[in-house]
C-alpha cells in the first residue's frame, strides 16, 4: 500500500500532483517557517482510491489519518473530541490545478453539545462558541448530508423576523444557542437522522464529502471548459482551525501583494472583523480596507508584510494569501498567485523584470493573451458597472464597452452621432452598407450571425465594441422597437454593451478610455524581440493602417478594397457599373471610379512607407452593392428612370440564393475582366507614382481571391500582368510587384502544389477556408454552432480558433507541397482566426511566415507569436 496521508513538513513543492496546489503550498509555507496552522494533506490517490471503492475511505487510509491526527494534536496541544482541550478542523479541497471555488470546504469540524460548552468557558465567550456552532451545522446539513441550504437560510431568517432584529451580529446569546436547536431539528427533520456528535464521522464524512464535491456538477463542468482530466483527483487539506470570529482581537483578511487593478506594488486587500474566512467570500458585510489592520494590530500587520514580500520572492508571482488574526496572532491560511487585470499584469510582469525576480522571457510568457483586448479598447467604470443590470446575453463579437441611444437603422445612427448623440446601432444583421453607421456608433449589437459575422469582423476591424448573435432581440425595425426578454426598449433609449462578455446593460453606464503605459511599450520590445513570425495587419484605408502601424503592424496582409467602394460619391457609380447594359456604358462607369481607387491605394502606400502592402482584387458577390431594401429600390430606382418593378427584377437577377458559393472572387475578375482591370491599373499607377514623389520603395502584393484551380489563376494573372504592363509602358517605368492568391477553397488547398507554380505566395482565408470545409455558412449558423459547442459536438467555435484537425490538416498540406513546388514561397494567414492566439501557435509551428488580424488584436498577436516561439524553444 502507498502513503496517502502527508504532514505539512513532510510534503513540498514539488508535489501538486500529489497533494494538490493547496497542500502543496501549505506545506511550502510551513517549511519556510510562515506562522501556517499545522495539519496534513490526504492525497488525490486516496481520492481515486474513493471511487474505486465505492465511494469509501478504505481502511489502511483511515488509520494514516488518525496517526496524523495524532501528531497534530501533539503539535497543537489539543485533542480532537476533547472537551478539555478541544481541536477543531478545516477540511479543504485543493485538486493539481487551480479550480476556483468548485469543490467544497467545512470548517470548524470536531464541535458538538459538550464542545460547545467546552469552547465557551475556554475562550470566554459563549457567543463565539456558539457562532461557530451554527455555522458548523449548518455547514454539515448542506455539504455533507446534502440538505437545501435554503432551508437554513429560512430557519435563520425566521429568527431574526421574531426577534425583530436586521442583522445576525445582533443575536443574542441565548439567541444562538436556540438557533443551533432550530438547526439540529431541522437536520432530523429534513434527513429522518439526527445531528451526529462524533468529532471522528463528522471528520471522515468531511473528507467523503469533498472527494464527491469532486464529481459535483460545478467541478464537473470546470473541468470540461478547462481540459482538465476528470482522473487527476482532488487532495484533500486538513488544518487545525484558527479563529477570525474568537473577539475584539480578532479578524479574517484577504490580501494581494500588488494591487490586482494597476498592478501598483504595495499591499492591497481587506479585513473582516469578528468573522470566518467564508463571510468574506460571501460578502454579506462590507469588509475594511486593510489599513484598519495596521491601527487595530500594527504588530500583526507588519508581520503580514514581511510575509507578502517572502511569499513573492518564493513564488516569482503577485500573491493572493488568506489570513486570520486570532486574539492579536497572525496566521496564514494559503497563498496563491492572484487573479489580475490585464494592466496589472502587464505592470507587475515589467516591475518583476526590473526587480530581478523574472527574465523577460517570463513576463511575456505571463501575459494572459485572452484578457489583453481590455488594454486597448474602452471600458466600463468598474463601479458603475458593478451595479448595471444584464438584460441578456449574446456572442461576445468585439471587445470593449459601449452605452449609446439604440437607432435601428445604419442611416439614422449617422444622422443621430451627427447630432452629437452617442449611438448603439441595432441591427438583425449588418450588411456592407451599414459601414458608415458602424462608424458613427459607439458599439453595434445584432440579432443575428456569429463572430464572423459582417458586424463582428468590421466592428473588430474599426475598433468598435459589438455583441452579435443575441437571441433574446426581438427587433422591430419598422415600429423603431426592440422588445428584450419581454421588455420593450424604443428608438433614442439607452442601452450599454459589453464586447468582451457579451452582455446587454440597462441605460447608460459610464465609459473610461485606456490609456498604454510605458510598461506596455516595454512588453511589446520584449516579445518583438522573441517572435520569429511577422504580424500584419488587415485593413481596408489608411485610418485604420494608422492605428495598426501605432500599434506595430509589420505590413498590412489583406487589404479589402470592397470597402471602398461603399463611399457616398462612389457607390451610385459602382451600380451604374454594376447595372451597365452594355461594355462600353460599364468602362465608362470604371474609368470614373479608377482615379478613386488609386488615390485610396496611394494614401494607403504613403502611410505604409515601404512595409509589404496585400491588396485583394473585389471578392464580394455584386449583388451586396445593390439597394436591400423596398425604401432603396424605390429611390434609386427613380434616380435611373425606372419603375420600382423593373428595377426590381434586375436586382433578382444580380441576387444569389447562396452568394458566398456564386460570383465571387476569381469567379468575378473572369467574368468581368474589366472590373480587375480597374483596380490593377489604380494599384500600379498609385505605386509609381508614390515612388516618384516620395521616393519609396514600394513592392505591392496583388492577391487574388477564391481560386479554387490553376487554370483559374492562370487567367486572372495573366489579366494582372498585361494590365500591368500596359501601365508601366504607358508611364514609361518599371515597378516590382508580386502575385499571389488567397487558399479559401478545399480545392486550392489539394492542388496547392500546382498553384505554388503561379503564385509567389499564398494567404489562408480561413473564414471561407472553413466555412467550405466544414460546409457551416459563416453568415447563418452562429446559432448552430453554439449549440454544437453547448453539446461538446464542437470543443470550439471554428471561424473564431482556427479547427486544427480539419482546416489545419489541410493548411499543412498546402504549405508542404506548396513549398515543395516553390521553396521560397511566402505564407500568411489572413482569416479572423489569425487574431485567436491558439491559432497563431499553429501559424508559428506550420512555418508561415505572417499572420494578418485587425489593428486591434496586434499587440495580443506580438505576445501570442512570441509566447509560441519561446514555448516551442522549450519543447526543443
Ligand atoms: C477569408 O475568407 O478568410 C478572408 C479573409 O476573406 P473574407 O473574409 O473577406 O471572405
Ligand atoms: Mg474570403
Amino acid at each position: 500500500m502507498g502513503k496517502y496521508v502527508y504532514s505539512f513538513s513532510e510534503g513540498s513543492r514539488e508535489m501538486t500532483d500529489v497533494l494538490g496546489v493547496k497542500g502543496a503550498n501549505l506545506a511550502d509555507m510551513t517549511n519556510i517557517g510562515l506562522p501556517v496552522p499545522f495539519g496534513f494533506t490526504v492525497t488525490t490517490g486516496a481520492c481515486n482510491r474513493f471511487y474505486e471503492e465505492d465511494l469509501q475511505i478504505a481502511g489502511d487510509i483511515r488509520e494514516e489519518i488518525t496517526e496524523k491526527l495524532e501528531d497534530l494534536e501533539n503539535v497543537t496541544e489539543k485533542r480532537f473530541g476533547d472537551p478539555s482541550a478541544p481541536l477543531l478542523l478545516s477540511v479543504r479541497a485543493g485538486a493539481p490545478v487551480t479550480m476556483p471555488g468548485m469543490m467544497d470546504t467545512m470548517l470548524n469540524i470536531g464541535i458538538n453539545d459538550e464542545i460547545t460548552e467546552a469552547l465557551a468557558k475556554m475562550t470566554g465567550s459563549e457567543r463565539f462558541a456558539y457562532d461557530t456552532y451554527c455555522r458548523f451545522i449548518k455547514s454539515y446539513g448542506t455539504i455533507v448530508m446534502g440538505l437545501p441550504k435554503s432551508r437554513f437560510d429560512l430557519v435563520q431568517a425566521a429568527k431574526r423576523f421574531n426577534e425583530g432584529l436586521e442583522d445576525d451580529e445582533e443575536f443574542t446569546v441565548d439567541q444562538l444557542k436556540s438557533l443551533a436547536a432550530s438547526y439540529k431539528n431541522t437536520v432530523e427533520q429534513l434527513s429522518g437522522e439526527s445531528f451526529p456528535q462524533d468529532p471522528e464521522k463528522q471528520l471522515m464524512d468531511a473528507i467523503s464529502a469533498v472527494f464527491l464535491s469532486w464529481n459535483g456538477e460545478r467541478a464537473v463542468l470546470y473541468r470540461k471548459l478547462n481540459d482538465i482530466p476528470d482522473n487527476m483527483g482532488t487532495a484533500v487539506s486538513v488544518q487545525s482551525m484558527v479563529f477570525g470570529n474568537m473577539g475584539e482581537d480578532s479578524c479574517t483578511g484577504v490580501a494581494f501583494t500588488r494591487n490586482p487593478s494597476t498592478g501598483e506594488n504595495s499591499i492591497f486587500g481587506e479585513i473582516l472583523l469578528k468573522a470566518q474566512g467564508a463571510e468574506m467570500v460571501a460578502g454579506l458585510r462590507t469588509p475594511d480596507n486593510i489599513s484598519t489592520m495596521s491601527d487595530l494590530f500594527p504588530e500583526c500587520f507588519e508581520t503580514f508584510v514581511k510575509i507578502a514580500r517572502l511569499l513573492e520572492k518564493q513564488d516569482k508571482d503577485m500573491q493572493n494569501v488568506e489570513f486570520t488574526v486570532e486574539k492579536n496572532r497572525l496566521y496564514i491560511l494559503q497563498a496563491r498567485p492572484g487573479e489580475r487585470t490585464a494592466q496589472a499584469a502587464v505592470r507587475i510582469a515589467v516591475e518583476m523584470v526590473e526587480e530581478g525576480l523574472i527574465s523577460k522571457e517570463e513576463a511575456v510568457l505571463r501575459q494572459d493573451t485572452s484578457q489583453m483586448g481590455q488594454l486597448l479598447h474602452r471600458g466600463f467604470d468598474p463601479e458603475k458597472y458593478k451595479e448595471a443590470e444584464v438584460l441578456a446575453t449574446g456572442l461576445p463579437a468585439s471587445p470593449g464597452a459601449a452605452s449609446g441611444r439604440i437607432y435601428f437603422t445604419a442611416a439614422e445612427a449617422e444622422e443621430a452621432a451627427k447630432n452629437g448623440y452617442e449611438v448603439l446601432l441595432i441591427r438583425q444583421e449588418t450588411s456592407l452598407e451599414d459601414l458608415a453607421g458602424m462608424v458613427a456608433a459607439e458599439g453595434i449589437l445584432t440579432a443575428k450571425g456569429g463572430t464572423t459575422s459582417h458586424a463582428a469582423m468590421v466592428a473588430r476591424g474599426i475598433g468598435k465594441c459589438c455583441v452579435a448573435g443575441c437571441d433574446s432581440l426581438d427587433i422591430d425595425e419598422e415600429k423603431r422597437i426592440v422588445e428584450i426578454e419581454g421588455e420593450v426598449f424604443e428608438e433614442g433609449d439607452f442601452l450599454s454593451i459589453d464586447g468582451s462578455t457579451g452582455k446587454i446593460l440597462r441605460g447608460k453606464i459610464d465609459t473610461v478610455s485606456p490609456e498604454l503605459s510605458d510598461e506596455f511599450s516595454m512588453l511589446m520590445e520584449w516579445a518583438d524581440d522573441f517572435r520569429t513570425i511577422k504580424i500584419r495587419a488587415n485593413a481596408d484605408n489608411p485610418r485604420e493602417a494608422r492605428q495598426a502601424l501605432a500599434f506595430g503592424a509589420e505590413g498590412i496582409g489583406l487589404c479589402r478594397t470592397e470597402h471602398m467602394f461603399f463611399m457616398e460619391e462612389r457607390i451610385p457609380v459602382v451600380r451604374r457599373m454594376i447595372l451597365a447594359a452594355t461594355d462600353g456604358e460599364r468602362r465608362r462607369a470604371l474609368a470614373e471610379l479608377m482615379p478613386f481607387q488609386k488615390t485610396d491605394f496611394k494614401r494607403i502606400f504613403e502611410t505604409m512607407g515601404e512595409r509589404p502592402v496585400t491588396i485583394r482584387l473585389l471578392d464580394p458577390p455584386l449583388h451586396e452593392f445593390l439597394p436591400q431594401t423596398a425604401d432603396d429600390i424605390e429611390e434609386i430606382a427613380e434616380q435611373y428612370g425606372m419603375t420600382y418593378e423593373e428595377f426590381e427584377d434586375k436586382v433578382k437577377n444580380i441576387r444569389e440564393i447562396n452568394p458566398m458559393l456564386g460570383r465571387r472572387g476569381c469567379r468575378l475578375a473572369i467574368t468581368h475582366p474589366e472590373i480587375i482591370e480597374m483596380q490593377v491599373r489604380a494599384i500600379v499607377t498609385a505605386v509609381i507614382e508614390v515612388k516618384r514623389e516620395k521616393k519609396f520603395d514600394i513592392m505591392p502584393e496583388i492577391m487574388i481571391p477564391l481560386i479554387s484551380s490553376d487554370r483559374e489563376l492562370r487567367l486572372v494573372k495573366r489579366y494582372v500582368t498585361e494590365t500591368a504592363r500596359r501601365v508601366m509602358e504607358e508611364e514609361e517605368t518599371e515597378i516590382e510587384y508580386r502575385i499571389g492568391t488567397m487558399i479559401e477553397v478545399p480545392r486550392a488547398c489539394l492542388t496547392a502544389d500546382k498553384l505554388a507554380e503561379e503564385a509567389e505566395f499564398f494567404s489562408f482565408g480561413t473564414n471561407d477556408l472553413t466555412q467550405m470545409t466544414y460546409g457551416f455558412s459563416r453568415d447563418d449558423t452562429g446559432h448552430l454552432i453554439q449549440q454544437y459547442e453547448g453539446q461538446g459536438v464542437l470543443p470550439a467555435d471554428p471561424f473564431h480558433s482556427l479547427d486544427m484537425d480539419g482546416v489545419g490538416r489541410l493548411i499543412e498540406i498546402v504549405a508542404k507541397n506548396g513549398r515543395h513546388t516553390r521553396s521560397n514561397l511566402r505564407l500568411g494567414m489572413c482569416g479572423e482566426q489569425a487574431g485567436e492566439p491558439a491559432t497563431i501557435e499553429f501559424c508559428h509551428h506550420v512555418g508561415m511566415d505572417y499572420v494578418s488580424c485587425s489593428p486591434f488584436r496586434i499587440p495580443m498577436a506580438r505576445i501570442a507569436s512570441a509566447q509560441a516561439a519561446l514555448r516551442g524553444e522549450a519543447d526543443l
